[in-house]
């Protein structure tokens, strides 16, 4: 579903992402962890061209993301992206927010849109709240509005960065559950996150960077082994 190929990236003279290979296969979650400033944010953003890359290729679902008849709105209509700060608009219901996608890029009507937002926010068991502004939920629930609203378009994948990061510890669950959920479902999704058990429990793959390096790509299984990498280890280690 998504290839990367020697993917390198530098900001100026600091190269942050290193000839990066994997493979994200359709259907299969994938999480990515390491420490901070790794490259992780910078490599999830790069599959949109939120950030460009300087050498190297990514294709997603075959297609090279910057071949020239690749349209970057169709692109990123594709992906659904969902940061650690919900980004939800404070002046929009939740259900307008949810609604938005379909109104801004697919130029459906108000009426069309809101029976399909609705079912998103069913989804997500919000429904309940459709009516509410940001500012009368929970950061749990606003975490799982954004989450519908990134679902909305349909994308091929779902790309998470830490999405859990901002919240209370109390409101982590909920929205773990309901990325469990999405994965059992099928849905390809890319997940930066130092929720280690969520990784263990849902992720098909999981992810090392360290210095733009990806120095290791594993099945759980092996990642939790005595058998990874030294600097998995190390990072597990600090972590748990
Ligand atoms: P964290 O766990 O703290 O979120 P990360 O693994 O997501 O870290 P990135 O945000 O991808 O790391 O950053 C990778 C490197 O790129 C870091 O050295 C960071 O300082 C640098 N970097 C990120 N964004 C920029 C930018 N816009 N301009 C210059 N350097 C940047
Ligand atoms: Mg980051």
């Amino acid at each position: 579903m998504i290839e990367f190929q020697n993917v390198s990236k530098w900001f100026g003279a600091l190269q942050v992402l290193r000839d990066v290979n994997a493979t994200v296969a359709k259907g299969t979650t994938t999480v990515l962890c390491g420490p901070s400033g790794s490259g992780k944010s910078t490599l999830i953003r790069t599959v949109n061209r939120l950030e460009p890359i300087q050498k190297g290729q990514i294709t997603l679902a075959g297609r090279d993301i910057y071949a020239k008849d690749v349209d970057v709105n169709v692109l990123r209509s594709g992906i659904g992206f969902v940061f650690q700060q919900f980004n939800l608009f404070p002046h929009l219901s939740v259900v307008e927010n949810v609604m938005l996608p379909l109104l801004r890029i697919r130029e459906r009507s108000r009426a069309q849109a809101r029976p399909v937002a609705m079912q998103m926010l069913e989804r997500v068991g919000l429904a309940d709240k459709a009516n509410s502004l940001p500012a009368d939920i929970s950061g749990g629930q606003s975490q799982r509005v954004a989450i519908a609203r990134s679902l909305i378009l349909k994308p091929e994948v779902l790309v998470l960065d830490e999405p859990t990061s901002a919240l209370d510890p109390e409101m982590v669950g909920e929205v773990l559950k309901l990325l469990r959920e999405l994965s059992a479902d099928g849905i390809t999704m890319m997940c930066v996150t130092h929720e280690m058990g969520f990784a263990r429990e849902v992720a098909d793959r999981i992810w090392f960077l360290r210095n733009g390096t990806l120095t290791f790509d594993a099945e759980p299984a092996q990642f939790f082994s005595d058998e990874a990498h030294q600097d998995v280890r190390n990072f597990l280690s600090a972590v748990r």
